[in-house]
């Protein structure tokens, strides 16, 4: 495709036609409210939260596009100047309200955007989504597939959400006289809770702005800022640390967190008198689906619910479609590895010879999240053995340190802004 034409989820560079895949914080980098680069095409449930999250925005250049939709959309190349006919098919991503994929079609090929996704073809949302782009696409071949790489990695191994939401709504059950908190980002999970609220027919508290959230999305009868109305609290997830279960449980009474991720969390007992109770990852729940419910800590359990594919969902993906090419969209997780690596043997081409691809490729050695005593929210890096890793992982820490600080300092305000992704 020429250059200049789209962007997905890019907002610094000249295009002719911009898409937003969903509204989490690492796609929405150079979005601002003055920004008036050109048209931005998004999904309906997006366009409803967009003024929330960027009040101000020019909203006249937004283009709504229906989910399990094609619509066409003239162009013109940069090159020859001939006009380019795109058809765009906006599809489920089942990752957080609004998010969709992009499969792009034409002159230039096809070309497919999944944003953050969970594949899960098993439910039935799922399984409607995989209809939209495999009737979209027609047998014809995938050019280039861009792909949310977030856990690709065979360790990275948990059930579907439905199993994962009723562990969360066993453990709930089996705590009547419990306190509950729940770790949430500032989008998605919404479904997990919404499960909870029905299966155990309580209301949820949620803080002020995601209060809102809810009611733009429908769900604003569950949920309530009243915390006398329910034991049951959906917080932001550097609220949910040991060190605020343990003051709950001192001072308010029993209290116990559940943490939905697809990472396996465990305690981390390396320089335990140093840097107090730290969570990480426990490499013995890797690749253990029979243990996607765990108990962390006396207060707090982990539970494998995530709204990105597993490793299996993305193999189950690429395996079906079989592009030609393919790249991670993920290139700065601090899980992120290469799909080329695993999978480019299922490319219709040796794309190993991509120096393009294969220069970015690396490994999970280790990863860990410390909670330091300088402040209560997570802190995620790397642990590997090269040097040079060490001094970006250092960086990278810097970096996330900087944004839980800033979190903190806005929670404590008026506003949260979409600031972080849910995993
Ligand atoms: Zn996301």
């Amino acid at each position: 495709m020429d250059q200049g034409l789209i962007s997905v989820d890019k907002w610094g560079q000249p295009s002719q036609a911009y898409f937003l895949t969903h509204l989490h914080a690492d796609h929405t980098q150079g979005l601002s409210r003055r920004w008036k680069k050109g048209p931005l095409f998004c999904s309906p449930i997006t366009r409803k939260l967009f003024p929330a999250t960027f009040p101000g925005f020019d909203l006249s250049l937004l283009r709504v596009l229906e989910i399990g939709s094609t619509s066409s959309i003239r162009l013109v190349s940069e090159t020859s100047r001939k006009e380019i006919l795109v058809e765009v098919t906006t599809i489920d991503a089942n990752h957080c309200p609004g998010a969709v994929m992009y499969l792009f079609q034409g002159e230039f090929g096809s070309f497919l955007f999944t944003g953050d996704f969970r594949w899960d073809a098993e439910s039935q949302r799922g399984q409607q989504g995989k209809d939209v782009l495999m009737n979209a696409l027609n047998g014809r071949k995938l050019d280039f597939l861009y792909i949310d790489n977030t856990y690709c990695n065979p360790s990275f191994c948990f059930p579907p959400r439905a199993i994962a939401a009723k562990q969360v709504v066993d453990i709930i059950a089996s705590h009547p006289l419990h306190d509950i908190i729940i770790s949430i980002s500032n989008l998605g999970k919404e479904d997990l809770l919404v499960h909870v609220a029905h299966a155990l027919n309580i209301k949820i508290w949620v803080w002020p702005e995601r209060l809102q959230t809810m009611h733009l999305l429908g769900y604003g009868d569950i949920f309530t800022k009243d915390t006398g109305l329910t034991r049951v609290r959906a917080v932001p997830r550097y609220n949910c640390t040991i060190d605020t279960l343990v003051t709950l449980n001192t001072v308010k009474g029993p209290t116990i967190g559940i943490i939905p991720s697809g990472l396996p969390w465990g305690i981390c007992s390396k320089n335990k008198q140093k840097q107090g109770q730290r969570i990480c990852i426990d490499k013995s729940q890797l690749a253990d689906n029979s243990s996607s419910a765990r108990m962390l800590h006396q207060y707090l359990y982990c539970i494998s619910y995530s709204d990105h594919s597993c490793f299996n969902e993305i193999q189950e993906l690429i395996t079906i479609l079989r592009p030609t090419r393919m790249r991670g969209i993920v290139s700065s997780s601090f899980c992120y590895v290469n799909p080329v690596r695993y999978f480019g043997q299922l490319c219709g081409t040796n794309q190993n010879n991509d120096p393009s691809s294969s220069t970015s490729t690396s490994e999970v050695k280790d990863v860990e999240v410390r909670q330091a005593d300088s402040f209560s929210g997570w802190d995620v890096f790397h642990r590997e053995t090269e040097t040079s890793a060490t001094a970006a992982n250092l960086s990278y820490r810097s970096v996330k340190r900087r944004r839980v600080s800033q979190l903190r300092r806005e929670r404590s305000g008026a506003k949260i802004a979409y600031t972080d992704d849910d995993n």
